[in-house]
């Protein structure tokens, strides 16, 4: 990337530099308070949406109800509607923002992907034909952006695409499936990449070294061989299509069972490289859950941490992405301690994604008015039909209807039973993973009516708009404050 002078307001790419990255799913409702905060801090951040999930291209959105499945560009909002009015808002506000194309998911579907939030990882490989279906479906995404003309980052996620089997093959078996998948030539520079262990500078003086043996690296070549040949496939249609203009590329490994090694960080990174390809943001998985504070051993965090970033900035001067940054609730960070470990092992030098915490706030404040109110009435509607909803998939055994989902659902149904205060919590787990939904429900003519009437209810309450933005900025500046993202461009 080119060393770039201070970007004024409005869209641009940032380069490689710590930030904020948030999702603005209903930009109309999200935007103000987000950007205030950015603007209070002097702070040039992200505002994205996922491709392979949140968003879609325009003809996505407008299809038919039943065209597609729920989950596919569940916020309602396309691609060209957040990234033009994140352009737009940003520049209004005196802000520069980068408009992100986030997670562009390579799966056999997005019901697929959205299962994979609930932490449900299906183990079958997607097919040769899905595989070039995802992809045309991604391309036609990134021609949306590309044609929008203010991104400025893609992320792509081809975690569906390691080959896991690789990891429980005996040694004899990894060698012998080396030499069928790869060229002799290939193999040589391959092995002779991680002959020698490797030592990298970490933040506060200290050093990280990560060594692989023979067989270690046959096997995660074996496990990484498709997710870097496509990634290298979307990474050139992105070039193709935004000629001229510069963007930065992120690579996503974190949507998996398990969490990502160092070892796994320096071989990817290392032959991602060796394609004379770049990679400026790396997103491994450092054992965060979706939308759950962190509440594991937070040295360990640190630790872990600390290594990936000493491999990303050695091998790609990459700075880590964290995903799934939300916590249990708007108020609670990622958990006490969560944002201490990041800065201690990055340093300081990170990107950090959230998203769906958002329209759990927007929830949480409508579950709070008078109950007469229209807020209120409109918040007990969208509980009363996200839960219709839910039920009817699990009877039906639809896609959605995971083992997680029946035990929230169980759980609900037994606090509710116990306590009639519970009714309709807005902290109830299956309504907090699955509220999302309600952007995504329509009538028969394809109107999105509980996502219409919350833009209408805060166009025309103004006093509760102000009390939603005020709290939208509180949310951001926790996030921005307690990752000093600063003045993050002096
Ligand atoms: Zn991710």
């Amino acid at each position: 990337m080119a060393s770039m002078s201070k970007p004024g307001p409005g869209p641009t790419c940032l380069g490689v530099v710590k930030h904020p990255a948030i999702g603005i799913r209903i930009p109309e409702l999200l935007l103000p308070g987000i950007l205030s905060a950015y603007r209070q801090r002097n702070v040039a951040g992200g505002l994205m949406l996922s491709f392979g999930r949140e968003t879609a291209p325009e003809a996505v959105i407008a299809a038919a109800p039943g065209t597609w499945e729920i989950t596919r560009g569940h916020t309602g909002t396309s691609i060209r509607k957040y990234q033009t009015m994140g352009a737009q808002e940003a520049e209004r506000a005196g802000v520069t923002v980068e408009i992100e194309a986030d997670h562009l998911i390579v799966i056999g579907s997005s019901t697929a992907a959205v299962q994979r939030i609930a932490g449900y990882h299906a183990d079958s490989h997607i097919s040769e034909e899905e595989l070039e279906s995802s992809l045309s479906y991604n391309m036609t995404a990134i021609d949306e952006a590309a044609e929008v003309g203010v991104v400025g980052c893609f992320t792509t996620d081809t975690s569906d695409l390691f080959w896991l089997e690789a990891d429980s093959l005996s040694a004899a078996q990894v060698r012998r499936l080396f030499e069928e998948r790869f060229e002799a030539a290939d193999r040589r520079r391959i092995l002779r990449r991680y002959r020698d262990g490797r030592t990298f500078r970490a933040p506060g003086g200290k050093r990280v070294s990560v060594t692989l043996s023979d067989t270690q690296a046959r096997r995660l070549a074996l496990k990484f061989q498709k997710s870097l040949e496509i990634n290298a496939r979307i990474y050139e249609y992105c070039q193709r299509k935004l000629g001229d203009r510069p963007f930065t590329f992120e690579i996503s490994l974190d949507e998996t069972a398990d969490m990502t090694s160092p070892r796994e960080t320096l071989f990817y990174l290392t032959e991602w490289k060796a394609m004379g390809l770049p990679c400026h943001y790396f997103a491994p998985n450092i054992g965060f859950g979706k939308r759950a504070d962190f509440r594991g051993d937070l040295a360990k965090l640190e630790t872990r941490v600390r290594q990936h970033h000493a491999v990303a900035q050695g091998v790609s001067r990459a700075l880590l992405s964290i995903h799934s940054g939300s916590g249990t609730t708007p108020y609670s960070g990622k958990g006490r301690g969560t944002y201490g470990a990041i800065l201690a092992g990055t340093g300081g030098d990170v990107k950090y994604k959230i998203s769906g915490v958002y329209f759990e706030l927007l929830m949480e404040m409508l579950a709070a008015l008078p109950a007469r109110s229209e807020g209120r009435r409109l918040y007990n509607r969208i509980f009363d039909e996200v839960l219709r909803l839910l039920k009817r998939e699990v009877k039906q055994g639809g896609p959605l209807a995971q083992p997680l989902l029946v035990r929230q659902l169980e759980k609900y149904d037994r606090a509710i039973a116990r306590d009639a205060t519970k009714k309709r919590d807005p902290r109830a787990e299956f309504f907090r993973f699955n509220s999302y939904l309600a952007l995504n429900i329509r009538d028969e003519d394809g109107e999105r009516y509980f996502r219409d009437a919350l833009v209408e209810l805060l166009a025309r309450d103004g006093e509760f708009r102000a009390e939603f933005d005020a709290e939208v900025t509180a949310l951001t500046l926790r996030l921005i404050d307690g990752l000093h993202f600063e003045n993050n461009l002096a």
